[in-house]
C-alpha cells in the first residue's frame, strides 16, 4: 500500500540563521513532506529579554520568515503558529524575580501580540500551555490563568490553540475551560501527545508506539516531530524526515484511513484548511 496524499508535520521549529533552516525544509520535502505548521521558538532563543508585549515581535517575525522560505520549497503550504512558551513563566518568576502579577501581564501581552498576527492573517493559530515540570501551587495557578487568557484570545480570533503541557491523557478540565471561553475543544490541540487523550485533539509525536496508539484509538490526531533545529542539541528530537517516514510505515501497514485523518481531516476540522489543495483554502 502507498500513500499519495499530503504529508503534514504539525509542530516543528526552524531557524534560518542559527539552525539548519532551509536545509531542514529541503530534507522534509525530499522525503515526501508537503505541509508544515511552524511554531516560534521561545523568546529567549532569539536573545531577547522580554519586558513588554512588543519584545515578542522579533521571534514572531523570524517565524514568518521561515514560513515564507518554506512556501518557496514545499509542494503545499506552511503556516505560522505563534505564542508564548509556558516555561517563560518560571524564567520571569525565578530567574528575574518578577512578581506574579507582572509576569502574568507580560505573558498575556505576548499572547495579545500573537493574536494580532492571527487577526492580520499572518498566523493561523496561537500557542500557549503550562509547565510540564513540577511547580508550586501559586505558579500553577498563574500558569492556568495565562492559559485561560490564551483561550479567550483564541475565542476572539476564532482560531485554534496549540498547548504545551504536562504529559498525561486526561485534559477534560482544559476542555471545559475551552468550552467556557467559547472555543470548540477539538480546536485546542495538545502538542507532543504520546497517544490518544481525553478532552482535546492530540498532536502525536511521530514515534512508532505513540502513532500506533492513536491509530488503534481511531481518534482525530495530527503527527509532529517537534524538531527544534538547535545545532547544540542535534539528536535531542526527531528529525525533519521523520513524519514522511512514519507515513510510509503506516501506509505499508494498511493504515490509509488513519493517514487520511492525520493529514487531511484533522487540518480541515481544526484549522479549516484543505491540505489537498496547493493554496490550502
Ligand atoms: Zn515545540
Amino acid at each position: 500500500m502507498t500513500w499519495d496524499g499530503p504529508i503534514v508535520d504539525h509542530h516543528l521549529h526552524l531557524d534560518l540563521e542559527r539552525g539548519r533552516g532551509v536545509a531542514a525544509i529541503e530534507e522534509f520535502v525530499a522525503a515526501g513532506g508537503t505541509h508544515l505548521f511552524v511554531v516560534n521558538k521561545p523568546s529567549w532563543w532569539y536573545g531577547v529579554e522580554v519586558d513588554s508585549g512588543a519584545d515578542f515581535r522579533q521571534g514572531f517575525e523570524a517565524t514568518l520568515d521561515v514560513v515564507d522560505a518554506a512556501e518557496d520549497l514545499l509542494p503545499g503550504r506552511a503556516w505560522a503558529v505563534l505564542g508564548v512558551h509556558p516555561a517563560l513563566l518560571s524564567r520571569l518568576l525565578v530567574d528575574r524575580e518578577m512578581d506574579r502579577a507582572a509576569a502574568r501581564t507580560l505573558m498575556e501581552a505576548g499572547m495579545e501580540l500573537a493574536a494580532e498576527y492571527v487577526a492580520a492573517g499572518k498566523a493561523i493559530a496561537l500557542k500557549s500551555g503550562r509547565p510540564h515540570y513540577p511547580v508550586d501551587d501559586a505558579t500553577w495557578e498563574t500558569a492556568n490563568a495565562v492559559l485561560r487568557h490564551a483561550l479567550s484570545c483564541a475565542a476572539r480570533q476564532n482560531c485554534p490553540l496549540q498547548l504545551h503541557t504536562e504529559s498525561g491523557d486526561d485534559f477534560t478540565e482544559i476542555a471545559r475551560w475551552a468550552a467556557d471561553a467559547g472555543v470548540d475543544p477539538d480546536r485546542v490541540v495538545k502538542h507532543y501527545a504520546g497517544g490518544p487523550i481525553a478532552g482535546l485533539t492530540p498532536s502525536v509525536i511521530a514515534r512508532r508506539e505513540s502513532l500506533s496508539a492513536a491509530v488503534e484509538a481511531d481518534v482525530l490526531f495530527f503527527m509532529e516531530t517537534d524538531y527544534l533545529d538547535d545545532p547544540d542539541r542535534p539528536g535531542a528530537v526527531l528529525g525533519p524526515k521523520t513524519v514522511p517516514r512514519r507515513v510510509r510505515w503506516l501506509a505499508e501497514s494498511g493504515h490509509e484511513a488513519a493517514l487520511e485523518i492525520a493529514h487531511v481531516l484533522a487540518p480541515e476540522h481544526v484549522y479549516h484548511v484543505d491540505t489537498r489543495q496547493r493554496d490550502g483554502t
